[in-house]
Order: structure tokens, then C-alpha cells, then sequence
């Protein structure tokens, strides 16, 4: 089975009810282009998920960038997996390295919120990623494997599941790894989910993301067992996002 590649935007904490106006401006560029041979997804803030999908943007799903592991409970100022399913989310991204540093999310966590995930019927974007430390000294794979290892769920499939790899150093910093480094940890990645989860294992997309920005997508995009990006700070403006859309095109 090969991927769908997957486009995806990464909000973190940025937007006001004004944004709509960016969303709109990526909706026009989407549909003015050529058909891109990929899935578009925003991930904005959660004060923003049901504005966006109500918005019923026409190729843009609407995303979240957390949640909790229970449904409901005494949990103050978390959100749930049906709540965000409920403000019309479809995807949920797990496991980014600012809350696993922030917030001190262990891989084990990082599996039960994207059991959560699952439960509700929605895809998990699982986050992995080295610091530079860790790639520094040699240890790239190792930890890159041992998160993945442990984040992702054995119900973990294809159609729930998609992988970001994203070097820790890489994000925000303008700096990405080679082309061949990139291919390096997604072939890897590539063949722990084929021993895993067998021939499924092919039909994951691993994302790459990082600094990637429209005049370095297309040759990371390139790289072999590369399906699609997760974007941070490009995905703010849609006319960036859309070059790097372009890279699908
Ligand atoms: C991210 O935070 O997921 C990310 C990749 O950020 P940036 O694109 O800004 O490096």
C-alpha cells in the first residue's frame, strides 16, 4: 500500500478569530492551483477548531495539536479527543517535541493520547525527533526507534496513524538535516513499522518536519520513505504554505 502524503499545519499558539483570513487566502490558492497529490490539514490553536471547521474549507481539514487521555472528567484547562472531535477536528498531532520538553511528555503518555486519539474515530499524528545533543553523539536512530517504539499503539494502523519525524534542533531554527540524513531516519523508521505491523507497516506516512519553508520543500519532499511535512512557522501565511503545497504539484 503506498502513503497518501499529507501537507499538515502546525498553528502552535499563534491566531485570533481574525486569522479566518488566512484560511480563507489558502482555500483560494487551493482551488486556483493545480490539484496537489496530497491531503492539506491546519492545525490551529484549539480557540480556533470550530471556527475553521465550520468554515467547511473545501480540501482543508482542521486538526488539533494535543489533547488529553480520558474522555471527560476533573482535568482543568485540558481538552479531550471527543471534544476536539466534537469542534470538528479529524486529526490530532501527539507527541510534539515542545510538549514533550515543556510539558515533560513521556513516550508512554505520548501512547495513550494517541489511543485517545483512536478511539474517536480520528487520525494521530505521532511525533518523534532527536535533539542535537542526542545527533551529536551518534544516537539518532536509537532514539528516534525507541520513541517511535513506545508512542505508537499496537492498534496503530495506516488508516489512524501518521509518523512526523522531526529533528528537535531543526524546528523553528531555519536549519534542516541533509537530504540523505532525512532519508536515513525515514528508512529507518520505514523498516521498524514494516517488522512491526508487517506488510501495513508500507502504508504509514512519515512526515519530515523542520524549517521546511517553499524553497526547501520540494528536495526534502524528494527523499525516499518521505510522505509529506508538518509545518510550523511556514504554515502561518497561506501563500507560504502553498508553495510548499507546490512540492505535490
Ligand atoms: C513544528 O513545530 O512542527 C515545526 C516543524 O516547526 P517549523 O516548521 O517552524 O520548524
Amino acid at each position: 500500500m503506498k502513503p497518501t502524503a499529507l501537507v499538515a499545519g502546525n498553528w502552535k499558539m499563534n491566531g485570533l478569530a481574525a486569522s479566518r483570513s488566512e484560511l480563507e487566502a489558502l482555500a483560494v490558492l487551493l482551488k486556483g492551483g493545480a490539484k496537489a497529490a496530497c491531503n492539506v490539514l491546519i492545525c490551529p490553536p484549539y480557540t480556533l477548531i470550530s471556527t475553521f471547521a465550520e468554515m467547511n474549507t473545501d480540501g482543508i481539514a482542521v486538526g488539533a495539536q494535543d489533547c488529553h487521555t480520558g474522555v471527560s472528567g476533573a482535568h482543568t484547562g485540558d481538552i479531550s479527543a471527543q471534544m476536539l472531535r466534537d469542534a470538528g477536528a479529524k486529526y490530532i498531532i501527539v507527541g510534539h517535541s515542545e510538549r514533550r520538553a515543556d510539558h515533560a511528555e513521556s513516550s508512554s503518555l505520548v501512547c495513550e493520547k494517541a489511543c485517545a486519539v483512536h478511539s474517536e474515530g480520528l487520525r494521530a499524528i505521532i511525533c518523534v525527533g532527536e535533539t542535537e545533543a542526542e545527533r551529536d553523539a551518534g544516537n539518532t536512530l536509537a532514539v528516534v526507534l525507541e520513541q517511535l517504539a513506545i508512542s505508537v499503539p499496537e492498534e496503530a494502523s495506516p488508516e489512524n496513524t501518521i509518523i512526523a519525524y522531526e529533528p528537535v534542533w531543526a524546528i523553528g531554527t531555519g536549519r534542516t538535516p541533509t537530504v540523505d540524513d532525512v532519508a536515513e531516519v525515514h528508512t529507518a523508521i520505514r523498516q521498524a513499522l514494516e517488522e512491526r505491523f508487517g506488510a501495513e507497516g508500507t502504508g504509514f506516512a512519515i512526515l519530515y518536519g523542520g524549517s521546511v519553508k517553499p524553497s526547501n520543500a520540494k528536495e526534502l519532499m524528494s527523499a525516499p520513505n518521505v510522505n509529506g511535512a508538518l509545518v510550523g512557522g511556514a504554515s502561518l501565511k497561506a501563500t507560504d504554505f502553498n508553495g510548499i503545497i507546490d512540492a505535490y504539484r
